[in-house]
């Protein structure tokens, strides 16, 4: 009868996506969080955004969708509207204890790509859905090396 393979021991200290937290995502990524006031124009905003490849903005939030939306299809004009117009002044937040799976459950329930990360009242990041799903994939090329290794690996006896 074949040995049971236990996997875990392998993957060492190292968590599962879905079991990584906000808080370690932002550790290993830049961590600048752009932001624009609410006085500003969405024009400003927008530039903003793909000056530094980003899709929103804190402030409340503003996201490229909410130009789309708010802007475009309501025949607008960007440099005469101004951020506080059109932004979600409430976001949803979470905290940097908060799991990927957490916050793709929030995401998706929600119908948004964003997420600031706020501790004691400070934001100190925001989380996309791209970065959900990169450290996702990160995860599982990992997993996938390990079993590599462990497949080529001499049989222990
Ligand atoms: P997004 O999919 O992130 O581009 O956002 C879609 C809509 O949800 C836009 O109107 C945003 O302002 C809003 N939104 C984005 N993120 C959040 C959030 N964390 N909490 C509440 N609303 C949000």
């Amino acid at each position: 009868m074949p040995k049971a393979v236990h996997v875990a021991g392998a993957m060492g200290a190292r968590k599962t996506a879905t079991e990584e937290t906000v808080g370690s995502m932002l550790r290993a990524k830049e961590n600048q969080v752009w932001q624009i006031a609410p006085s500003a124009t969405v024009y400003d905003a927008v530039s903003q955004m793909a000056q530094r490849s980003v899709g929103a903005l804190p402030v409340g939030i503003i996201t490229e969708r909410d130009y789309a939306r708010k802007v475009i299809l309501q025949g607008r004009s960007s440099p005469h509207t101004l951020v506080r117009e059109i932004m979600t002044s409430s976001p949803v937040t979470v905290t940097p204890e908060f799991t990927v799976q957490q916050c793709l459950r929030i995401m998706s329930l929600r119908r948004f790509r964003h997420l600031p990360v706020v501790q004691d009242g400070n934001l100190c990041g925001i989380i996309s859905i791209g970065d959900l799903v990169a450290a996702i994939i990160s995860s599982q090329a990992f997993i996938i090396e390990q079993l590599e290794t462990y497949i080529a690996a001499d049989y222990p006896g």
